[in-house]
């Protein structure tokens, strides 16, 4: 059923990794199977079997031509420096080329003890894989770049998280593993040479265009790329109010995809300061910090190059804080670009930016619902009932009113007919996000009654995130105060 796989991983020098198998589980079923991705993948789905499929995503079977490893890396968790984190539940299969010819990593996701494990199980409750699995395959959706939900199976055996749980492992699919915490584990052990077949095989994989420059040009150029594709990532994030909750190091991918979805959430009412994860008790990573945490990671896998880019360490440190200098402007270039999208607005106008937090600060104000007041103002791009609909989801309407009235005068600048502008907001604005409380509601149904039902449907529905959806509005709708989700938890 797998496609060939293509070792690469497996090829780089052995203190990359810990080859390491996964460790066999009583009863798979799959619960939970992309046959989208799979298609992409080049998986064989004529000679598709949900129970052979079950034993292949549980890992009690190694499928011909992987060979499974759990990969070394360290990481910045909230600041603070762990030299040796590693794939503590996780194993990459290995790799696969896909049909348009890119290498792609098949792990899984609560494999077992590994050898980077510690105190820990090796396991995965079923919960986390499934909001995994929704949020990746809504990212993506979403045109934002994220790893990928392949398949999700349940075990048959229990984890104890407090209480026990039904455990599960989740079949993710990524551009590549390779985090900036990868870079740390060897530059901490003064292992420059690992740090530069790392950074090698980072610009294989992910930019070639830098195969053929030389020396610092080349790390430098490394960084530089890591930097541009972070800058345009959390401008995606913060156009669709995601907030990840755990930017640590070691969760900051070098291809620029959304890497590790454990308590993550969306905003509902509009607050810059937002934080939902239980352990950012400093609201370290809140919405607003995002983009400045990138640049701290982008910092930290600078210190990682500096050898490389000058052997003359103060030369080095000058070359890369001035280009880590230039995150800001870069940021803000995409962001603008996102927003102006959201506000269906092709041309640049100088007001632009005070046009937007004029509405981010109204929308903070008048507590309304980030999805749907971008999404009904898309509505009202081309119909004025729109406006009255737009202005119900703030406290006081009338602010609304006169924000949109700005706004139509800005649009007098514009070269679109208002039927094209709304179609092209609607695509940049989505009706449906996975909202915490549907979430919470999918995941609860599949834990305690074994009814996947739920799931499935916000899986539907999250997937088509820009389409309206009829008799799916409860779907579109914030959590009603009694159903809020207030604290997500890894
Ligand atoms: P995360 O919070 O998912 O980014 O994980 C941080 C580190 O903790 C990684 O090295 C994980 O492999 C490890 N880890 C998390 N949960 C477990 C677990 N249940 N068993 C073993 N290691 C874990
Ligand atoms: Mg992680
Ligand atoms: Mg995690």
């Amino acid at each position: 059923m797998f496609p060939a796989f293509t070792p690469r991983y497996s090829r780089l020098p052995e203190r990359f990794y810990e080859r390491f198998e996964p460790v066999p589980v009583q009863e798979p079923r799959l619960v939970a199977f992309n046959r989208e991705l799979a298609q992409a993948l080049g998986f064989d789905l004529a000679a598709f079997d949900a129970e052979e499929a079950a034993v292949g995503f549980s890992g009690n079977v190694v499928p011909r031509g992987a060979e499974p490893l759990a990969q070394a890396y360290a990481g910045h968790q909230f600041g603070g420096f762990v030299p040796r984190l590693g794939d503590g539940r996780a194993v990459l299969l290995g790799e696969v080329t896909d049909r348009e010819g890119r290498l792609r990593d098949i792990q899984l996701k609560g494999a077992g003890r590994t050898p980077f494990s510690r105190g820990g199980d090796g396991r995965s409750p079923l919960g986390p894989v499934l909001r995994e699995y929704l949020v990746s395959e809504a990212m993506h959706a979403m045109g934002i770049p994220s790893t990928r939900a392949l398949a999700a199976v349940t075990t048959g055996e229990h984890v104890v998280r407090g209480i026990p749980e039904p455990g599960a492992i989740l079949t993710r699919v990524a551009a590549s593993h390779i985090r900036v915490g990868t870079f740390q584990y060897f530059a901490a052990r003064g292992d420059m040479d690992g740090v530069r077949v790392l950074a090698d095989h980072a610009i294989e994989r992910h930019y070639p265009e830098l195969a053929e420059r030389e020396g610092s040009e080349r790390y430098l150029g490394l960084l530089e790329a890591v930097q541009t594709r972070q800058a345009a990532l959390i401008a995606k994030w913060m156009g669709v109010g995601f907030i990840h909750g755990v930017m640590n190091t070691d969760n900051t991918s070098i291809s620029g995809e959304t890497l590790d979805f454990g308590p993550c959430a969306f905003m509902e009412q509009y607050d810059p300061k937002m934080v939902f994860s239980s352990i950012d008790e400093g609201g370290r990573y809140a919405y607003t910090n995002q983009p400045w945490i990138a640049q701290w990671n982008l910092a930290r896998l600078a210190e990682t190059l500096l050898p490389l880019i000058d052997a003359d360490s103060e030369r080095a440190v000058g070359v890369a804080t001035e280009l880590l200098e230039r995150f800001p402007d870069r940021y803000e270039a995409e962001w603008l670009t996102v927003m102006r999208a959201k506000l269906g607005l092709e041309r640049e106008e100088t007001g632009d930016r005070t046009l937007i937090e004029s509405l981010l600060d109204a929308m903070h104000k008048g507590r309304a619902d980030f999805t749907q007041a971008f999404r009904h103002l898309a509505h009202a791009a081309d119909s004025r009932e729109g406006d009255t609909a737009f202005g119900e989801l703030f406290e006081r309407p009338e602010v609304a009113e006169g924000w949109l009235a700005s706004w139509r005068e800005r649009l007098t600048q514009e070269p679109l007919s208002e039927g094209e502008r709304a179609r092209r907001m609607r695509m940049a604005n989505p009706a449906f996000i996975p909202r915490n409380h549907r979430v919470q509601q999918a995941l609860t149904a599949a834990m305690d009654e074994d009814d996947f039902g739920p799931f499935e449907t916000l899986l539907e529905i999250v997937t088509r995130p820009f389409d309206d959806q009829p008799g799916r509005e409860e779907y579109a709708r914030p959590a009603e105060p009694t159903e809020r989700v207030f604290r997500t938890f890894c």
